[in-house]
């Protein structure tokens, strides 16, 4: 499979090697191992070769010609040999894969984006569901709202763009916590950018 390392399907080739491609009705599944032979330790920085286990993650990708992509990628876990290191065990990053914990990969959540901040949560969803990206509305939401904490830092949270006011306005519930408590997103569907996210879902809120 070395010619196909530098496949497009292979989203950080320098980070994974493709091991193999196979249909599962209705999605392609694409299986891929984690490549880096050092890693470095997130608690101290410190290099690890010696390989605790190994685990599969999952992940929806870009869709290929209109068919869902899920990755499968061997991750693994290192020992920290440091002795006074607090993480004696940690996960390999594949920072240009995907984010930690995330269950897309940032091309697919960079896409996701996209068409957030074009069409809002609901139309969002049903383009990403017609063109093949797995993307419910809370989940283009979530995208969203991870796009605006980290343009918000180190402003007063509300931000310059905020007070211009945006002229078409998209609005939708958000779950802050899953099904526990929700709020409300704006998002400036022509200039392209979350406007706000609203604590609730009361009306005099987002009228103020
Ligand atoms: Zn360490």
């Amino acid at each position: 499979m070395d010619a196909l390392t530098a496949s497009p399907l292979c989203p950080a080739p320098l980070e994974l090697q493709l091991d193999g491609i196979h249909f599962a009705a209705p999605e392609l599944v694409v299986t891929a191992t984690a490549r880096q032979h050092v890693v470095a330790c997130p608690g101290c920085g410190h290099a690890s070769t010696r390989v605790h286990s190994r685990y599969r993650r999952t992940l929806a990708d870009l869709p290929w010609h209109g068919l869902r992509v899920h990755l499968e990628i061997q991750v693994r876990r290192f020992f920290c040999d440091v002795s006074d290191c607090r993480r004696q065990i940690f996960t390999e990053r594949l920072p240009k894969t995907a984010a930690l914990y995330a269950r897309r990969t940032a091309r697919a959540a960079s896409a996701l984006e996209v068409i957030g901040l074009a069409l809002g949560g609901r139309a969002g969803a049903r383009l990403a569901e017609a063109l093949g990206l797995a993307g419910a509305p809370a989940e283009i939401l979530s995208v969203l709202s991870a796009v605006h904490a980290a343009t918000d830092e180190g402003t007063d949270g509300h931000g310059d763009r905020a007070r211009a006011g945006p002229r078409v306005l998209g609005v939708d519930d958000w779950a802050w916590r899953k099904g526990q408590r929700y709020g409300t997103i704006l998002v400036d569907l022509e200039r392209h950018h979350v406007v706000d996210l609203l604590p609730d879902r009361e009306l005099n809120t987002l009228v103020a």
